[in-house]
């Protein structure tokens, strides 16, 4: 399969999943999530028509995306990986949305470079729904407070919510919390479903899913 009939597949499956959840088509926006994969492997899906991208590393990024963005117009690049203050400056400057959001001191440290640069990244908290102790994220009990804290404390406006369910978990309840937390922090966005579970997320009301290895294939 080409990465062209891949990307198409996967379209389709979310419209699908759209329409049965009653929700407009177009209501989801595709994340393809190339980590990992040299610009060579990204080119043809820029080539079939993919605009938005995530990449999990500042470093990576700058490395590939500079390249790519000169050879095309409207790429949009998203940071879905964690993010540590002392990339804030390079994460600002060359990420458009950032998924994780996730801790007072990163919050600072954007708003402070997006002052510095007159750069206004959009910006998701990341929540660790499954309070799992090595991942990133907010405690779920204090996200509605987080949220509140990035607009009251640091001036930041969040766009949504973002989680990575446990691996061994089922998803969906993962995915029904977080669009509760957000109803509560009163935000729209909701990023969240991967590969293995992107209809699902359409259907509990995903803006955007992040998806990479059925499009990309498998990462070595
Ligand atoms: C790698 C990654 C994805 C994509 O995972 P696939 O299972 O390959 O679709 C999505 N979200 C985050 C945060 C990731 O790091």
């Amino acid at each position: 399969m080409t990465a062209a009939t891949r990307l198409a597949d996967i379209r389709h499956r979310i419209a699908r999943a759209e329409r049965t959840a009653g929700r407009p088509e177009g209501a989801t926006t595709l994340v393809a999530v190339s980590k990992t994969f040299p610009v060579e492997e990204i080119r043809p899906v820029i080539e079939a028509g993919q605009r938005v991208f995530g990449e999990n590393r500042v470093q990576e990024a700058a490395a590939k995306w500079p390249l790519l963005r000169a050879e095309t117009d409207g790429i949009e690049l998203h940071l879905i990986g964690p993010l540590q203050s002392n990339k804030a400056a390079e994460a600002v400057a060359l990420f458009d949305v950032i998924h994780t959001v996730d801790r007072d001191k990163i919050a600072a440290a954007i708003a402070a470079e997006a002052a510095r640069q007159g750069r206004r990244p959009r910006l998701f908290v990341q929540v660790n729904t499954g309070l799992e102790p090595q991942k990133a994220g907010i405690d779920p009990r204090e996200a509605v407070a987080f949220v509140e804290r990035c607009r009251s404390v640091h001036g930041l406006a969040i766009e949504g919510l973002m989680c990575i369910p446990p691996a061994e978990d089922a998803p969906a309840p993962h995915f029904a919390l977080l669009a509760k937390l957000a109803r509560a922090a009163s935000v729209e966005g909701l990023s969240m479903g991967m590969s293995s579970d992107f209809e699902i997320a359409v259907g509990q009301g995903a803006t955007h899913v992040r998806v990479g290895s059925a499009l990309f294939g498998h990462r070595g």
